[in-house]
């Protein structure tokens, strides 16, 4: 077993070896550009971008023509908020939102509201999801667009898309998706779900960085989207510039091995990460779940254990490369927005551990892992007089504090 173990899947995957070995021709011999139409090097290329978009597409359940590359789930949500926000802005100005999306969604909707756009930020539940009802609620005859994520990245949890594409439908408003975490981890189909615009990446999925795309739907209706980036009219006009050919193979090729595997690396993926969550909780009293207990991608742990110090806690298990609920690289000790939002208190959030399970993760991985975490909250906690008190029975909320 190599350490440190990796348990951050949520933030990268690694790129599968079927899928690297496919990609490598494509950086030597067959490197054409496959918007050249003259000669067989282009063609060559063409055909195996085509051959990349009819496997992403058959794992979304769309049509290749609506499959759009990018390079990435960060410019695929740029392009699909700018985009509808300004071919549809004689239609309205508004958009309706949750306020823990990703960076991509929640920055791009800040410049749009700087643009004159008003954004509805819908509250969350305390698992991190939204209700159709509370969609349905907040439509006005303003709204051009819906973006509410298929699973947040940091608690996991997995919304009602197939609800909400319904109630947008009905109501003849644009549903868009950040799957950048569900695609690949669990079935999605754009009809289905009355989806119109998802975003995806490839290095989420096992498939390498710097590519991504954008699925547009094409009839029922036909979604249209300015460009945000412009020059030789590639992918449909919607995102000029030469393709990578090389990262397109490794996603298409990755976008295959999910849907082949899907069902056997959930079972994988969940059974050991109900192993890791027993593991924790047999050994350790006030530990919380954060996000779903269910309705949550197969890779996701993410837990709050009470009296400890996040930093601290971080620094005892450097063997693991996990995420904490603390920004601590940068300068803020700002707890983390989403957990703000669904509501865990400033100091479990400050004690929370993203735990990132996927395809690679083993048994002797997890058991490491177990042994780790409890033994260094153990040893925290022996030190931590607030444990102390809590086991006394003393309330810590009523305790005058001096000496602040
Ligand atoms: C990773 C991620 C992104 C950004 O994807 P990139 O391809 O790295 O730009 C966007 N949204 C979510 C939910 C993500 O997890």
């Amino acid at each position: 077993m190599k350490l440190p173990i990796y348990l951050d899947y949520q933030a990268t995957t690694p790129v599968d070896p079927e899928v690297f070995k496919t990609m490598a021709p494509y950086f030597t011999e067959i490197f054409g550009n496959a918007a050249s139409r003259n000669h067989e090097f282009g063609w060559t290329a063409e055909s195996a971008v085509e051959k990349a978009r009819a496997q992403i597409a058959h794992l979304l359940g769309a049509t290749d023509k609506e499959i759009i590359f990018t390079s990435g789930a960060t410019e695929s949500d740029n392009l699909a908020l700018l985009g509808v926000a300004e071919l549809y802005r004689e239609k309205g100005n508004h958009i309706i939102t949750t306020p823990i999306e990703h960076k991509a969604i929640l920055d791009t909707c800040h410049h749009l509201e700087s643009k004159g756009f008003t954004i509805t930020y819908l509250p969350v539940n305390e698992y991190g999801q939204v209700t159709p009802a509370m969609v349905r609620d907040a439509i006005t005859p303003k709204t051009i667009l819906v973006s509410i994520m298929a699973a947040n990245n940091e608690v996991g949890s997995i919304n009602p898309l197939a609800e909400i594409g319904k109630v947008c439908k009905e109501k003849g408003v644009l549903f868009h998706t950040d799957a950048a975490q569900a695609v690949g981890k669990i079935p999605l189909n754009m009809e289905e779900m009355g989806i119109d615009l998802l975003s995806l990446s490839a290095h989420k999925m096992y498939g390498p960085k710097g590519i991504g795309a954008i699925y547009v739907r094409r009839r029922n209706p036909r979604v249209r989207l300015a460009a945000i980036m412009h020059g030789g009219g590639h992918e449909r006009g919607m995102r000029s510039g030469t393709l990578n050919v090389p990262g397109i193979v490794g996603f298409g090729k990755a976008a295959e091995i999910c849907e082949r595997t899907m069902a056997a690396e959930t079972a994988h993926t969940l059974r050991l990460r109900e192993r890791l969550w027993a593991g924790i909780r047999k050994e350790l009293d006030d530990v919380y779940l954060n996000g779903h207990a269910t309705e949550r991608i197969p890779g996701n742990l993410n837990i709050s254990f009470a009296y400890v110090e996040g930093e601290s806690l971080m620094m005892g298990m450097k063997e693991l490369a996990v995420s904490s609920g603390s920004a601590c690289t940068s300068a803020s000790l700002e707890p983390s927005y989403v957990l703000k939002a669904i509501g865990v208190g400033e100091d479990l959030a400050h004690t929370s551990i993203r735990f990132g399970l996927g395809r690679f993760t083993t048994e002797e991985e997890i058991d490491f892992a177990i042994a780790k975490v409890v033994k260094t909250v153990k040893k925290l906690r022996d030190l931590s007089p607030l444990y102390e008190m809590a086991k006394e029975g003393i309330d810590l909320k009523s305790v005058q504090w001096t000496g602040h």
